[in-house]
């Protein structure tokens, strides 16, 4: 009788280690954006009560409506959802622990994220976002300094062209002015929407811009535009924002139908877009979130924020650039005794700062020597037993070096000097930092 394999849940990818150098570099990349910019780590449970997100979100909107994994904790009765976002729990969190206590404050996040989609390219089921947060902030400036970072990051990460579009959504006041305008316009074209439009109407019609419908598009071509429906304080805002943009020559589309997925924004929203990936271009969404504090239970608090869709940014790293994550060092040995001088010889090598493996089973050296050039190794270090008996290793460059380069041609070195040796030589070829 054979066993049935069992495969990962439909939409949610593993990730493969061929695939971890270019999430090692965004990673890296985005961490060092977010600090630049005085950003601080904060991680909330994958897991929260599903008020948050009902409440946060809006009951009205792709997610709440037919997008969340929610469950009963059996144990208790709770309701239970995987986060499909993480705005509504950092805000939740800084709430809980007064996090603004003593001040506005730049929070940045990194996970994962569960929404029950349809799968398709850049569409999961699960996948991560990175994005920050600067709650306490009133001032367009903080969504500048949001979009400068965002720019400098696509450019560090090498991902080619993406374009800013802007938004602004007003206040509640002029939202509501603007949607009974709206809600008559749609229930005069209604014959033109789709299904799900004309089910918004009433329920949340600014949510109707969003469609991606092609017959609903063209009429709200048309529609009252919400711009038209700002106040001075709104307009100022948003003006202000577009002035220090061009002042630091960021281009940017605006966009009247961007009012994105959420309910929770309000005056500026921004997307940045690229063409490279088809229909799912949006590699980060941000916008402007007075209410939302309110919304949880907190004190009115401006804030703003966005998030990235990192498996799309992914996607337009692709495996670009030279991206080396193989090991320093690869040990070889004859088993007994010499595999003992080995292991101590693989920590010593640790002790220094690099990055070693130790060939783990029988094998001729011969075969371990194949191994050790396919692990992509700078160097193989060989404790057989002629080696041992002179309490020494054998050391060989296993890249293409020069004659000159140290260990172009196999070497041997003393067991106690090894270390030192090989730290010399990485150093030469510039592979760890000097000491
Ligand atoms: P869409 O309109 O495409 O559904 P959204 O408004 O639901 O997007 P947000 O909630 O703003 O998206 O999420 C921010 C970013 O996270 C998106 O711009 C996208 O890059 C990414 N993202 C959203 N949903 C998914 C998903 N199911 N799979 C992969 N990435 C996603
Ligand atoms: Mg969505």
């Amino acid at each position: 009788m054979s066993i049935a394999k069992i495969s990962a849940v439909r939409g949610m990818n593993d990730l493969l280690p061929a695939a971890a150098p270019v999430l090692e570099r965004f990673e890296q990349l985005t961490r060092a954006a977010l600090r630049a910019y005085g950003y601080r780590h904060i991680r909330t449970p994958v897991v929260e009560a599903t008020a948050v997100f009902r409440r946060g979100l809006g009951e009205v909107t792709d997610i709440v409506e037919r997008e969340m994994y929610t469950f009963v904790d059996a144990l208790n009765g709770e309701s239970l959802t995987l986060r499909p976002e993480n705005t509504a729990g950092v805000v939740r969190a800084a709430i809980e622990h007064s996090l603004l206590h003593d001040g506005p404050c730049r929070l940045w996040y990194y996970g994962p994220m569960f929404r029950h989609e349809r799968p398709q390219r850049g569409r999961y089921r699960e996948f991560f976002q990175a994005g920050a947060e600067a709650l306490g902030f009133a001032g367009p400036e903080v969504e500048v300094e949001q979009i400068l970072m965002l720019r400098r990051l696509w450019a560090g990460l090498e991902i080619g062209p993406v374009r800013l579009q802007l938004n602004t959504l007003g206040d509640a006041a002029e939202r509501l002015r603007h949607r009974e305008d709206l809600v008559a316009y749609l229930r005069a074209n209604r014959g033109e929407l789709d299904a799900d439009a004309q089910r918004r109407i009433e329920s949340n019609p600014l949510r109707v811009l969003d469609s991606k419908h092609a017959s609903t598009q063209a009429c709200l071509a048309r529609a009252p535009r919400l711009l038209d429906y700002l106040g001075e304080a709104s307009l100022a805002h948003f003006e202000r924002l577009q002035q220090l943009l061009r002042q630091e020559s960021v281009p940017f589309e605006i966009n009247p139908r961007l009012v994105r997925g959420l309910d929770y924004y309000n005056r500026t929203v921004f997307e940045w877009i690229t063409e490279a990936l088809g229909a799912q271009g949006t590699i980060c969404g941000g916008g402007r979130y007075d209410g939302l504090f309110t919304l949880l239970g907190g004190k009115p608090t401006p804030a703003c924020g966005f998030s990235i869709g990192v498996e799309r940014v992914l996607e337009l790293m692709g495996t670009a650039g030279p991206q080396n994550d193989a090991c320093d060092v690869y040990i070889l040995h004859q088993g007994g005794a010499t595999y003992g001088a080995a292991l101590g010889a693989a920590e010593r090598l640790r002790d220094e700062g690099l990055e070693v493996i130790l060939h783990a089973d029988a094998a001729s050296l011969k075969s371990q020597m194949r191994k050790a050039d396919a692990s992509g190794a700078e160097f193989a270090v060989i404790v057989g037993e002629e080696e041992l008996a002179a309490d020494a290793a054998a050391v060989k460059a296993l890249r293409s070096v020069p004659e000159t380069a140290p260990f172009a041609r196999q070497e041997r070195v003393p067991l106690r000097a090894v270390a030192q040796r090989l730290v010399q030589a990485l150093c030469a070829a510039g592979e760890v930092d000097e000491q």
